[in-house]
């Protein structure tokens, strides 16, 4: 079996094809440079994201935050939950990449301030 993807590693957008055999990668093709192999191993093996969002700090402010490593795409609902329910307290200025979520949902990702 075959599954198409774009590789997101860098502007190009280079266009893979990946040839399974179940759920093992046997080849991938289209890619300009190794990253794209890479990347197509990983989406179809374990498919990683990094998060990007904002959260709501005690005195109203709006925080651009992410994950400081991808998390499994699969739980990226269930991280959207605890990130949603953070509200941390910031009377003042919190700096960038300030931790205010640590291991969130023990993917080893710390959930970290992205922004002012
Ligand atoms: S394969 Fe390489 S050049 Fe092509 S989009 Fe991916 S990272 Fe960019």
């Amino acid at each position: 079996m075959n599954r198409e993807l774009t590789c997101i590693v860098c502007p190009m957008g280079c266009r893979l094809t990946v040839e399974l055999d179940g759920k093992e990668v046997v080849s991938v093709s289209g890619n300009t440079c190794k990253r794209g192999e890479v990347y197509a191993k990983s989406e179809c093996t374990n498919p990683v994201r990094v998060i990007t969002t904002t959260v709501r700090t005690k005195n109203g402010k709006i925080l651009p935050v992410k994950t400081d490593k991808p998390v499994p795409k699969e739980l990226m609902a269930d991280c959207m939950k605890v990130i949603n329910g953070l509200c941390p307290d910031c009377n003042g200025e919190f700096s960038m990449g300030k931790i205010i979520c640590e291991n969130i949902l023990d993917t080893g990702a710390n959930i970290v301030v992205a922004g002012k």
